[in-house]
């Protein structure tokens, strides 16, 4: 066993999925196939904690749900009626196999699991403190403070326990838990990331997205509600509001980017709102061409939307090869470069000659953009118009999306006009807020009071960021790296 330090490369912040199941006697083959259709929230590792009426069974492994889990000896050696799962989405070097969710722990009123999307912004603050009270923390994640907090409650119930240290809490969680012998779901009071209750015939189901209901033949009911409690026991099914009424801020980006086009996310289709995003921008930036074409997959859908509101012909300029992982999930900046070369190719004889307008999901560092308009230009294009379905991202995601630190933004740096110049296209052109806000059904947005969080485009936070405000942005974790080869 060797002991190093590990430097401050676990940022605590995750994008993720989960999914939860009470009252079916297959929970972990079902889990595996919501987390299945829950892969495009996280790549990096998936684990799922089952419960069987008396013991607890987990299994966690780094990778692809497929390869860990679409094996049945794993499935039978997590029995039980009652089941939670996670996908992990981290980023660089937090892939340590105890980070990986659920995370479980034995309190004196029993165990419990507990798998988290979303991004806890007091949660150094919180562990400082706990950790100088005594508390031995076994992740770095921030979930486990919530762990902590439920561990040291007072309260004589676990559902008031976890209300309890929901409520010390801040930032955005969508949440699963596992005890004997109920599964909890929970949202944060704004509501920030997605969560839904479907049923499959007894059973009950809590998801990050609809698709994961769909792949299991189960019925989407509705949405959790911001701030809402679900718990599904052997009673059925209990609704709790503790922390009384709340105003929705959901994040607009699951729209724009993150949520799959096939799943209904707070009352809308993914895939028709994109095209919407699509039609508002090409109403808003028009360009003089012959074609539309995506940066596939993201851009698919609205780069429809822009060619139908047009008049244009929609056409697969560039090809992606379907079996390279998102560019974001490569862990060093040479690695990401290398990844767009091998995810995408262009079509030359669709693109030759052709004035193009290319159009992508959102601009984060500018690499993707900057590799697929060289490569457009060298199948032949005449001229390269990119339009971005989203207003520009000059500001970071501390609610659970994984997007770089500011400087690395490339819109929180240079003009749209520097962008243009250093992506080399024609011209440039951005979804403007209100034109997001009009596509997701909004007239406008209310200045003081928007319906959703819309940080990462306006820099306008509706949760405090205490760590950052507090400085403890950047706090290092000594951390024990065993399993880091695993
Ligand atoms: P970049 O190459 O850094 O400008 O990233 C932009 C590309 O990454 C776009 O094609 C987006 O579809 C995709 N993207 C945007 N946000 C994220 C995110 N949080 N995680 C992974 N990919 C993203």
């Amino acid at each position: 066993m060797r002991q190093r330090i590990h430097e401050a490369d676990d940022r605590f912040r995750e994008e993720c999925g989960v999914f939860a199941i009470y009252g079916h006697q297959d929970a972990a083959a079902h889990a595996a196939l919501g987390l299945h259709a829950l892969q495009h929230r996280g790549q990096e590792a998936a684990g799922i904690v089952t419960f069987d009426g008396s013991h607890f069974h987990a299994h966690r492994a780094r990778g692809l749900v497929g390869d860990n889990f679409g094996k049945r000896a794993v499935i039978d050696g997590l029995p039980g009626h009652a089941a939670i799962g996670h996908n992990r989405y981290s980023t660089t070097g937090a892939s340590m196999l105890r980070n990986v969710q659920p995370l479980f722990a034995e309190f004196a009123f029993g165990g419990l699991a507990i798998a988290h999307n979303g991004n806890l912004t007091n949660a150094l603050g919180l562990r400082r403190r706990l950790v100088e009270e005594g508390s031995i923390f076994q992740s770095t994640t921030d979930t486990e403070v919530l762990v902590h907090l439920i561990a040291r409650s007072r309260r004589s119930n676990i559902v008031d326990r976890l209300t309890e240290a929901m409520a010390e809490v801040e930032g955005a969680w969508s949440l699963v838990a596992l005890f004997d012998d109920a599964v909890v779901a929970a949202r944060d009071p704004l509501g920030i990331r997605p969560l839904v209750l479907g049923r499959l015939g007894r059973a009950w189901i809590f998801a990050s997205e609809t698709c994961a209901l769909d792949i299991i033949g189960a019925e989407f009911l509705r949405d959790i509600e911001p701030g809402e409690i679900v718990v599904a026991g052997p009673e059925g099914l209990r609704s709790l509001f503790p922390f009384g009424p709340t105003r929705s801020r959901f994040c607009i980006f699951e729209y724009v980017y993150f949520a799959r086009p096939d799943s209904i996310v707070e009352g809308r289709g993914v895939y028709e709102t994109r095209k919407r995003i699509g039609a508002e921008l090409a109403r808003e930036a028009p360009a003089p061409a012959d074609l539309v074409v995506p940066v596939p997959d993201s851009g698919v859908p609205a780069a429809i939307g822009y060619a139908r509101e047009a008049g244009l012909p929609f056409e697969l300029g560039i090809i992606r090869n379907h079996y390279v992982g998102r560019t974001f999930i490569e862990p060093s900046d040479h690695i990401r470069h290398l990844g767009v070369r091998l995810k995408h190719n262009a079509n030359r004889p669709t693109l030759a000659g052709k004035r193009v307008i290319l159009v992508d999901d959102s601009i984060v560092r500018g690499t993707t953009s900057t590799k697929i308009v060289t490569m457009v230009r060298q199948a032949g294009a005449r001229e390269v118009h990119m339009r971005i379905a989203s207003p520009p991202t000059s500001h970071s995601c501390f609610y659970g999306v994984d997007t770089p630190e500011r400087a690395k933004l490339m819109a929180a740096r240079f003009s749209v006009t520097e962008m243009a110049r250093i992506i080399g296209v024609d011209s440039l052109a951005f979804l403007s807020l209100d034109g997001l806000y009009r596509a997701v059904g909004e007239q406008h947005r209310e200045p003081g009071c928007p319906r959703f969080c819309d940080a990462c485009f306006s820099g306008d936070y509706p949760i405090r960021l205490r760590d950052c405000e507090e400085g403890r942005r950047e706090t290092q974790l000594s951390f024990l790296q065993e399993e880091n080869a695993t």
